[in-house]
């Protein structure tokens, strides 16, 4: 037995299914899922010593590899300093300004500790300032696990075939209207009955949650009218595309401004943080300044906000999304000619340093229906060969591919020459 083996077997005795986050048990996948006890750059090694060229990144914030000297030193340095006062701190200000600076459709922002606290907060800020309950999500994409957010949900919730979790109230569940991604005309007609009931449009500007499905040209300046039209507010949930798809975020990419912004991972530079912000008059509804309560005794934590910033701050130096860009294009378009080659029915998508694998004969992937019909058995058993290989991808047919600018040319070259031998075994 491995060692993963012997301590998933510990584990699940007082941790229920012996993990700490759904997507980690391997249920999309089947078999049991590895252990890991060390990182650096673009590679992770299991507790048996294997090394794996990691396309997750710990769900994204790695841009720059795992153990990024700089924000390890900057962690070590605040770490002598003190690890929390539940008080105000210089560094939450200048991670704030740098944010505000590099998002500017955010004049304010609130830090939290995860993506799930900033989409939670963010719906109950468009909710009290609109003074509406319904909000409007969409099929497959995934906010986090709040009770609002738990309707038709991606990731996890949609891999263990979840999407609408039990516990959640149906009282509440009725006010999230569920519409389909890039389907404009859904959106334009339930807003033509009751719009004027709808406090906000949450959605995820590329979609992460269900494999990585981009927005069609118009979908997001279609919603962006809509909400203006309506009094609604636009929320982007940049948990996942924040300063990963470009330095500004989707909005930056797509050129589309939201009202509000979450944010999660990447401005923790690994460490457990999120921030939502966006216009200054609906941030102002936020306690102390209003009367929308939101609070949390470790938010702006000092060691967390020092590996943030420097994260920020070398994630700002030139030609860091270009790289990236590069990286995921020619990861895929090698990944899409292998699988040709050997006649495997695929495709890809890649925004920025996000990226999509799908088994299917469809070349146009736009939505929920497009992710759910690919051949999920393909998928896993593509997923277990890369595994053996030593290439570590998302254990889900249904989540995004993340790459990271430590990831050299040999290591996607490798990464390719494993796929070969994959894909042939699959035809
Ligand atoms: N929003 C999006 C778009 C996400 O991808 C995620 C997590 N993958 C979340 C929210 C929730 O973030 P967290 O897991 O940090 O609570």
């Amino acid at each position: 037995m491995s060692r993963s083996e012997l301590l998933f077997q510990a584990a699940q005795k007082h941790i229920p299914g012996g993990v700490n986050s759904p997507v980690r048990a391997f249920k999309g996948v089947g078999g049991t899922p590895i252990f890991f006890k060390r990182g650096a750059g673009a590679y992770i090694y299991d507790e048996d010593d294997q090394r794996y060229i990691d396309y997750i990144g710990s769900w994204g914030p790695m841009i720059l590899g795992h153990a990024y000297p700089p924000v390890i030193a900057a962690v070590r340095e605040a770490l002598d300093r003190g690890l929390g006062f539940g008080a105000p701190t210089a560094i939450e200000t200048t991670m704030a300004d740098k944010v505000c600076e590099l998002v500017p459709s955010m004049e304010m922002v609130r830090m939290v500790s995860s993506g799930t606290e900033a989409t939670m907060s963010a719906i109950r800020l468009a909710r009290g300032f609109t003074g509406r309950d319904k909000i409007v999500k969409f099929e497959g994409c995934y906010h986090g696990h709040s009770d609002s957010l738990l309707v038709k949900a991606g990731s996890g919730a949609l891999t263990l075939g979840e999407p609408n979790s039990p516990g959640v109230p149906a009282a509440l569940a009725e006010h999230t209207l569920t519409l389909t991604f890039n389907d404009l005309e859904s959106v334009e007609k339930v807003f033509a009955e009751i719009g004027q009931e709808i406090a906000c449009i949450i959605v995820e500007p590329v979609a992460g949650n269900m494999n990585c499905i981009p927005p069609v040209p118009g979908f997001l300046e279609g919603l962006r009218r809509i909400c203006t039209q309506y009094g609604t507010v636009l929320i982007f949930d940049e948990v996942m595309t924040g300063f990963r798809v470009a330095l500004g975020g989707a909005q930056a990419y797509y050129g589309v401004t939201p009202d509000l912004t979450t944010l999660g991972k990447v401005i923790g530079g690994g460490l457990p943080v999120g921030a939502f912000g966006g216009r200054a008059d609906i941030m102002s509804h936020i306690a102390p300044l209003g009367p929308v309560y939101q609070a949390g005794t470790l938010s702006g934590n000092p060691l967390a906000m020092a590996a943030g910033l420097t994260m920020l701050n070398a994630l700002c130096e030139d030609g860091v999304y270009e790289a990236l860009s590069a990286k995921a294009e020619y990861l895929t378009e090698g990944l899409k000619a292998m699988a040709d080659k050997h006649q495997i029915p695929f495709t890809t998508t890649c925004v920025g340093g996000m990226f999509g694998l799908f088994f299917t004969s469809q070349t146009q992937i736009t939505g929920f229906a497009d992710a759910t019909a690919c051949d999920t058995a393909a998928f896993s058993r593509f997923f277990h060969g890369m595994l053996k290989e030593g290439i570590y991808l998302a254990p889900s047919a249904y989540e995004a591919g993340f790459i990271s600018n430590a990831h050299s040319e040999a290591d996607l070259d490798a990464t390719l020459a494993a796929a070969d031998r994959v894909f042939a075994q699959l035809s």
